[in-house]
């Protein structure tokens, strides 16, 4: 915020001074906007575009999906169920979004990628970028060879200069940071929400928390995990973190073979709190959520003092 506002002061400064913001054009109005535009290249806004977890749809949350804006630039982390239309309430085209972070690969985290790749392809996007963990290089295909049904029509109806799969890329977690340019550095690291043995089919998934650095500021996203500390770890000190939370009646509507899953590899709200502690979060939003009642909030409220958020569609959150 002070660095948002040096910046600003700075700008003004240079107006003052009749400098390179000025020459050329007597027009007040154009250098005011031109000089907003400058200082706003780090501004941050977050928009919880789904906020439901789990697989299913829901009437009163849209799959899970968490749209962080830096200046003019669009990221999304994680693309759940209908998030192609979450991003039209919140006035963005999937055109508009580049770039598509998925922290693991269980289906209720990009379900509704088919929709806003399909489309952002069809209506002219230059590429959609994924960033994910090992099998995100099949999913890629996968889309791609979805969306070429439809483009054998499109590319003639419409003459899209791009195939599908010269249109969809992906980069798959090896090192961090796994994503970085001149407004963010992306880390990621391993949580606890799979288990499974090297003999088991499922073996190369892995599942990952995300922490987004930019300007200074610290935005981290738990994903999917149980309590872990490399979480803790990756936490220390965000100024914001969106945590996924398993409430009370989450736990009682799955039947009792997803029970351990639901106990060892999410949070509870008692656990969702005493993470955000230990890491020393100053914002707590809760996102991946069901049915979360009163006692579960409380519950948190017990174990965690800062500022907390309990997610709703749509909502926007401040940095
Ligand atoms: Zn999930
Ligand atoms: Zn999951």
């Amino acid at each position: 915020m002070m660095v948002d506002r040096l910046r600003t002061v700075a700008a003004a400064l240079v107006l003052l001074a009749g400098g390179p913001a000025c020459a050329g054009t007597a027009s007040a109005p154009v250098l005011a906007s031109d000089t907003a535009v400058a200082s706003d290249a780090h501004a941050v806004t977050m928009t919880l575009l789904g906020t439901g977890g789990g697989p299913g749809g829901r009437v009163d949350r849209s799959g899970i999906a968490t749209l962080v804006q830096i200046g003019d630039r669009n990221y999304l982390v994680d693309a759940g169920d209908g998030v192609s239309r979450q991003l039209a309430h919140a006035g963005i085209g999937d055109v508009e979004i580049p770039v598509v972070f998925l922290t693991h690969l269980h289906d209720d985290h990009y379900a509704g990628l088919t929709a806003l790749a399909t489309f952002a392809y069809t209506l002219r996007s230059r590429n959609l970028h994924l960033v994910g963990p090992a099998g995100t290089d099949q999913l890629r295909t996968a889309l791609a060879a979805m969306l070429q049904v439809s483009a054998n029509i499109r590319m003639v109806e419409n003459r899209l200069p791009l195939t599908p799969d010269q249109f969809l890329h992906a980069t798959q977690f090896t090192q961090n940071p796994v994503y970085q340019d001149d407004r963010v550095t992306v880390t990621a690291i391993e949580n606890h929400h799979f288990r499974f043995g090297p003999e088991s089919p499922a073996a190369t998934n892995k599942s990952y928390s995300l922490r987004f650095e930019t300007g200074g500021r610290v935005i981290v996203f738990t994903g999917d995990t149980g309590p872990d500390p490399r979480v803790d770890e990756l936490a220390r000190g965000a100024d914001i973190m969106f945590a996924e939370m398993v409430s009370a009646a989450d736990r009682l509507a799955v039947p009792p073979q997803v029970l351990r899953h639901m106990d060892e590899e999410h949070l509870s709200p008692t656990e969702v709190g005493l993470l955000a502690t230990r890491a020393g979060v100053r914002k707590l939003v809760l996102t991946h959520i069901g049915d979360v009642s009163e006692e579960d909030i409380a519950e948190v409220r017990r174990n965690y003092s800062g500022e907390l958020v309990v997610g709703t569609d749509l909502a926007e959150i401040a940095l």
